[in-house]
Formats: structure tokens, C-alpha cells, sequence
């Protein structure tokens, strides 16, 4: 069944207008018509099946009329990323959607050499793939800010996965992999990913990343990853280790 994202609030008989971009797609993509049923969720309220109530000029009107699954959300793990070239930048969205980040983080680090960034396109890829992957909410994309910047306002009881090109733990036995894994354990934990730029970090950046105290360096093997590659190999460790693709 068509999965769509939604803004408004959802309740029973509560009627939804998507946007007209949605509305084209539902009528004139998928030929949805008065009656049909999709399912909708906005990241809050579940998810819902809906049925198109009308028709207009302007857009659909949608109703909501059942709760499927109440609302739960993946694992607290958000991906921080050096921006590198827009192609890859969209697709580190893409997978990060897919494989459970809850949020991604740009940042511009010293050998950073990027393009110019559309927050709007980011949140529309993320958007159709949170609605193609089942998950019930869609990853913040936030603004790129400087590594520095980042990490001097790390939040509390956030831990690091820092991709260390230069040499890190392995990433499993960084991650405190155990076969079953516990409740209470690493699973509990909030953390990020990092990823650097093409060009790698600066020594001063590894230096100061490396010294963090809930920083864990990891490699991702001993060749050299391109910045997308280096991120979908984080998070699938990461969810095998201590994420949700044990249940
Ligand atoms: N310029 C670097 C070099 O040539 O050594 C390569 C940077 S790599 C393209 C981009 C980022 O992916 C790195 O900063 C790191 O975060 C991650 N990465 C790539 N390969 C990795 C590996 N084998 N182990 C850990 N992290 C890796």
C-alpha cells in the first residue's frame, strides 16, 4: 500500500490535505481516486490508513480512519558528515534514511571542498525514503556547522563512532558487540556516527576527536572508503552491533 509522509495531526475521522506535489503524485503517479486507501504517518501520531475523501483542483483531501501501528521510533543514532560532493551527499541521505539514522549532521571540516547544499532536496529524498523503508518518522537534515563548532556543543551521554581512516579499533569490539546484546546495554545509548571528507581529516581534527572522551576511533577495515561507502558501512555495523537488527 502507498506510504505517505504527512505533516498535519492524525486522529481518527482527522482529514489530511497534502501538499500539491503529493496530491499530483497520489492522482495523476499512483491514480489514486475517491475511496482508495494509503497509509500515512507524521513522524508522531503512528501510522494510519487513510482513504482519499476528495478529489479537487487544488489537491486531495484525506481522511484518516484506522490506526495501524501506534508510534515507536528506531534506535537514537544520528550520522554527522563532512559534506562532500552533492551526488554523494544525497545519497549518505538516501541510506542514512533507509538504515535507521534518526538525524544527519553536515559539517564543514578543514579540508572540507564541497558543493553548494539544498537543505529542501535533502529532506525530500529523506522523506521518500522514510516512506519507502515502513520506518514511522522521517531524519532531521540540519544546516552543515563547522566539526569544532559541533563538538564544543556535544550533548551529554551522546557517545562517538569516530571513522578513523588512520587507524581505529575494529569497529565491532569498539562497539561492544556481544551475540545478546542486553536491554540495558550499549543499546540504550544514544550515539553518532562521524564520517570525514574525501580529503580525510587534518591532523589538528583527529588529534582533538581521537582525545574525546566519548569518542570510540574505529576502522572500517584496512581500504580506503569513499565518504558514502565509509557511512553505509558504519551504520550496518553499528545497527548489527548495538542498533535494532537484532529483534
Ligand atoms: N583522504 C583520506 C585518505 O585518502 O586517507 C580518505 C578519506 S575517506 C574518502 C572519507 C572518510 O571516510 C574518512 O575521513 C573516514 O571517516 C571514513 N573512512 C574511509 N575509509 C575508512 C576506513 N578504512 N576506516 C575508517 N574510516 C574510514
Amino acid at each position: 500500500m502507498i506510504r505517505l509522509h504527512v505533516t498535519q495531526p492524525l486522529a481518527a475521522t482527522a482529514t489530511v490535505a497534502p501538499t500539491l506535489d503529493q496530491s499530483r503524485y497520489l492522482t495523476q503517479v499512483m491514480r489514486l481516486k475517491a475511496g482508495d486507501d494509503l497509509l500515512v504517518f507524521n513522524g508522531r501520531d503512528g501510522e494510519w490508513r487513510a482513504s482519499v475523501a476528495e478529489v479537487l483542483k487544488k489537491g486531495v483531501i484525506l481522511r484518516a480512519e484506522e490506526l495501524v501501528r501506534p508510534q515507536t521510533y528506531g534506535p537514537d543514532l544520528e550520522l554527522i558528515v563532512a559534506v562532500v560532493k552533492k551526488a554523494r551527499v544525497e545519497t549518505i541521505v538516501e541510506k542514512a534514511a533507509e538504515l535507521g539514522a534518526r538525524r544527519v549532521r553536515l559539517v564543514l571540516t578543514k579540508r572540507t571542498n564541497a558543493d553548494r547544499i539544498r537543505l529542501d532536496r535533502l529532506d525530500a529524498i529523506a522523506e521518500e525514503a522514510a516512506e519507502q523503508t515502513g520506518r514511522m518518522d522521517v531524519p532531521a537534515i540540519d544546516d552543515p556547522v563547522r566539526l569544532d563548532t559541533l563538538l564544543d556543543g556535544w550533548e551529554a551521554g551522546r557517545r562517538l563512532m569516530f571513522c578513523d581512516e588512520t587507524g581505529g579499533a575494529p569497529a565491532m569490539a569498539a562497539l561492544g558487540y556481544s551475540p545478546s546484546p542486553t536491554e540495558e546495554g550499549e543499546a540504550r545509548a544514544k550515539w553518532s556516527i562521524l564520517i570525514g571528507p574525501e580529503g580525510g581529516f587534518s591532523p589538528e581534527e583527529g588529534e582533538r576527536l581521537r582525545a574525546l572522551p566519548f569518542a570510540t576511533a574505529v576502522s572500517l577495515g584496512p581500504r580506503i572508503l569513499r565518504a558514502d561507502t565509509a557511512a553505509i558501512a558504519a551504520m550496518t555495523l553499528w545497527q548489527a552491533a548495538v542498533g535494532d537488527w537484532d529483534r
